[in-house]
């Protein structure tokens, strides 16, 4: 499995994009650097893109996409939760902020939304994908992606703490996690649905009693503007856990 990162980051600046990760080629997860990221051929061969939750940073691409794919003769799925499926539909493909692409053409839609249950393995393109309730000021999920040959990876779209849960219903090879801020914001970070490297810390404690085992894992999500006092905060998490952390860049890409 290859994950190549195309957006990293919460904010937007001329070399930081908002959070999208691509799989294989094939499959998206998240919307938020998406079409600026990639060829127009390369967008027509995304075959499903996955949404955790409806904030503008997570969705922003998919009406852009829309307009690429119906231009070019090409269409996609488009895989989340009602909340985050609705919330899409009324506020950007309305017919009035943009074109409705759930509809256009008649024949053969642009975009086909398709809902996912929570906590129940689903078979996409070829994936088994798992959408795994998150915390976080919105419905959320995060997804689980297994490829035919077995290989895992979980990311959790934007997360608060408290993901136990989560933890019994995952077994990832690599943990793709949001650490939205240092950790002079840890309070705030909690209270919003975010981590920061000591809330991350204590989840990632989590994770091992849970499942007795860390995986590799990998931040995304980064204030731009703390990214390096949270890169200083992770490298220490690292080595209090004896754990890998690494930061995700635009154009990063790594083979599970
Ligand atoms: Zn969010
Ligand atoms: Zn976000």
């Amino acid at each position: 499995m290859n994950i190549r990162v195309l957006g990293a980051h919460n904010c937007e600046r001329q070399n930081q994009k908002l959070v999208c990760l691509l799989i294989d080629g094939v499959l998206a997860i998240d919307a938020g650097g998406l079409t600026s990221s990639l060829s127009l051929e390369e967008q027509k061969k995304i075959r499903a893109v996955l949404l955790t939750h409806q904030h503008y940073d997570h969705v922003r691409d998919i009406p852009a996409l829309g307009m690429n794919l119906f231009l070019g003769g090409a269409a996609t799925r488009i895989y989340s939760i009602p909340a985050a499926l609705d919330a899409l539909a009324r506020h950007f493909l309305n017919s009035e902020v943009y074109t409705d692409f759930r509809q256009k053409p008649e024949s053969n839609p642009t975009l086909k939304f398709t809902v996912l249950e929570p906590n129940k393995a689903e078979t996409v393109e070829g994936y088994t994908v798992t959408a795994v309730p998150v915390h976080h000021g919105v419905p959320a999920v995060g997804y689980q992606v297994t490829s035919g040959d077995g290989r895992s990876v979980f990311y959790t779209g934007d997360t608060g703490p408290g993901l136990d849960e989560c933890w019994r219903r995952v077994s990832p090879q690599l943990l793709i996690i949001e650490v939205t801020a240092s950790d002079k914001y840890a309070e705030w970070a909690g209270g919003a649905g975010h981590l920061t490297p000591f809330l991350l810390k204590q989840e990632l404690a989590s994770f091992k009693k849970v499942s007795g085992y860390l995986p590799p894992v990998m931040a995304v999500h980064m204030n731009p503007d703390l990214e390096e006092e949270i890169s200083v905060e992770l490298a220490a998490v690292a080595k209090e856990l004896d754990c890998s952390i690494t930061l995700a860049y635009e154009g990063m890409e790594i083979s599970i």
